[in-house]
């Protein structure tokens, strides 16, 4: 017959058993749930690796990069990004897998760039200039003012979906607005970034002074608007080769084709000013020729893009 004492020293052992075995079944489980979330968080970020692969062009690129930055349930958070918090062209660089074609050749290629750029727009001409950039498989950047009546509301989104940079130009393009004082120039630029989201859904960061970063009809020390647009991650790009067409000289299509060739000869890269506004007909017709002469001289045409080097009048690192 067992005692008492037997009795309860056998209670005690099933007990330490039973806990025991309460202990092991909790591990099981927490170590199958940590497999199951592991797993389910790759298969995440391998879709989300193939929707980027999907669209090759360096603004789509950007705009999802800024709209679905990870795997996890905060992303949404980051929806509507204002221009403090977005990634600067230059930040993320990544590996070749999460470049686009033009990214690549852009950071590889040592000289012989060439980045067309079309300011003022979009407007009458944006849609022809467009129709001949896509026939030369070319990639240009456009820096835009805000054209309210909503004309050209698919110019916008033409630009942005077909692979080219938008960039802002000040929302007015009215410099003695733009340039009042430091407030009014960060407003404009505030309004233009906003505006440039709700047509496209790409937070742009690349931008152009009206007038260049050297004008002299700035009322705010541009040391100022330099320090705005880099602390908010703006790239700002002046040029280093132009087309003519706003100097009032009036210059005929094939002038115009000569005065790039001679200014894009004389740089290892050109950042190339010309306009998309209705006055400026001529460029539109001059395009088809600086195409085809730049393509047969070897230059490599590319929109801006994170590795471009900024041709600035003022340069940004003079400013802190
Ligand atoms: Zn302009």
């Amino acid at each position: 017959m067992r005692s008492y004492k037997d009795n309860k020293g056998s209670n005690i052992a099933i007990k330490i058993i039973a806990g025991i075995f309460i202990v092991l079944l909790a591990a099981t489980a927490v170590l199958a749930f940590a497999k199951y979330r592991s797993e389910r968080v790759n298969n995440e970020a391998k879709t989300q690796k193939e929707q980027v692969k999907e669209t090759p062009t360096p603004a789509k690129e950007e705009a999802k990069a800024t709209k679905e930055p990870e795997a996890s349930p905060e992303a949404t958070a980051t929806l509507e990004p204002s221009p403090e918090v977005s990634a600067s062209p230059e930040a993320n660089v990544g590996s070749d897998e999460e470049l686009t074609a033009e990214e690549i050749k852009d950071r590889d290629t040592e000289t012989g760039k060439v980045y067309l750029t079309f300011d003022d727009g979009p407007g009458e001409n944006t849609n022809e200039i467009l129709d001949l950039l896509k026939e030369h498989n070319v990639k240009a950047t456009f820096f835009v003012i805000a054209q309210d009546s909503g004309k050209y509301d698919d110019e916008y989104r033409r630009i942005f979906e077909e692979g080219h940079t938008i960039g802002i130009h000040s929302y007015t393009h009215d410099y003695d607005q733009i340039y009042a004082s430091l407030d009014s120039f960060k407003e404009d630029v505030t309004k233009m970034s906003d505006y440039i989201y709700n047509l496209t859904g790409y937070r742009t960061l690349f931008y152009r002074f009206p007038g260049g970063s050297g004008n002299t009809v700035c009322n705010v020390p541009m040391a100022d608007c330099i320090k705005y647009l880099n602390e908010n991650n703006y790239s700002y790009y002046d040029w280093n080769a132009e087309n003519g067409d706003a100097t009032g000289e009036k210059l005929t299509p094939d002038q115009m084709v000569e005065r790039v060739m001679s200014e894009v000869r004389n740089n290892r890269n050109s950042t190339v000013l010309m306009h998309d506004t209705i006055s400026k007909r001529t460029t539109l017709e001059s395009l088809p020729k600086l195409l085809t002469q730049l393509e047969d001289e070897g230059y490599v045409m590319l929109p801006l893009t994170k590795f471009s080097k900024k041709v600035q009048q003022v340069k940004a690192e003079t400013v802190n």
